[in-house]
């Protein structure tokens, strides 16, 4: 079912495989401070499609560290865990569209399929792109595999789906420039993406376009490390015949190094913080909201 789209709606979109640190803390003051500004929604949304790495103690604590910040959103709490039928109904259209195709490679044999071609080329996270050793495949050693109990993942067929589409695309970017300006997408930075994972029912790029169809989002506000993300979300939104939300890619808070802080560098969290007294009046006004 899709909410109703007649007030902007943001959302802030964490995942629970760690806790919040302050960069995260920024991103969800400013989320709600756009919200407010502009009369509309504020969602919370964990995504939790990782079940490897994802852990309900952090989700807890997200909901926890949020109240004690101050920032509220509208009930209920999203979950990307509720949604699994839905990307699995966007992976067969994609599917039956014939812009998907799965692919049986391991992780290692795309590394050493990469590491065999001097300066093959990188996404923008820096992992080779898929030299498209399945993409052929034909219908008998598909069902062959299949039958042998190999898992295959999805694979979007970049080509295919350019040319399906048949034009470029872009999206609106509004900064501190609230006129907003046209960027244009890049979605051949990503290759022949992964769009369903083994392991997980779906992969982050069709979670995030599905529900922010879903819940009506109409203005997504995130860190610039998803900019080049968002080219590939607007293909797949236009595959999926899903509209486009306004983008605001904003910077990313940095540690004392000039490192960015991310939950795996063991950045500090809202909770050491809390742990060590501070409040979270000084938490807001140091990060600027108050
Ligand atoms: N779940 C992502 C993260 O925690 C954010 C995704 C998004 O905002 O689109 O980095």
């Amino acid at each position: 079912m899709t909410e109703s789209a007649s007030q902007p709606v943001f959302r802030f979109a964490p995942s629970p495989n760690g806790y919040l640190h302050i960069g995260h803390a920024w991103s969800a003051l400013y989320n709600q401070r756009l919200a407010r500004e502009s009369g509309g929604r504020f969602l919370l949304r964990i995504e939790d499609i990782d079940a490897g790495r994802c852990r309900r103690e952090y989700d807890d604590a997200i909901r926890e560290d949020l109240a004690w910040l101050g920032v509220t959103w509208e009930e209920p709490v999203r979950r990307q865990s509720e949604h699994f039928d839905d990307y699995a109904r966007a992976l067969r259209t994609l599917r039956d569209r014939g812009v998907a195709y799965p692919c049986f490679c391991s992780r290692a044999e795309v590394a050493r399929a990469a590491a065999a071609v001097p300066d093959a080329p990188r996404d923008p996270d820096g992992a080779p792109l898929y030299p498209g050793t399945c993409r052929g495949l034909d219908r008998s050693e598909i069902e062959r595999r299949l039958a042998s109990g190999r898992e295959p993942a999805l694979r979007l067929d970049l080509a295919a789906a350019l040319a399906l589409i048949g034009r470029g695309l872009s999206w609106r970017e509004f900064g501190e420039d609230a006129a907003g300006r046209v960027v244009a997408a890049e979605p051949g930075l990503w290759g022949d993406a992964v769009i369903g994972r083994r392991d997980t029912p779906a992969s982050y790029h069709i979670a995030v376009v599905v529900d922010d169809a879903l819940q009506g989002v109409t203005d997504v506000a995130r860190g610039r490390d998803l900019f080049h993300a968002t080219g590939l979300h607007r293909l797949l939104q236009e595959l999926l015949g899903l509209p486009a939300p306004r983008y605001r890619h904003h910077a990313l808070l940095l540690d004392e190094a000039g490192a960015k802080l991310s939950k795996s560098a063991r950045s500090k969290s809202l909770r050491a913080l809390r742990a060590e007294g501070a409040g979270a009046a000084e938490v807001r006004a140091r990060l600027g909201f108050s």
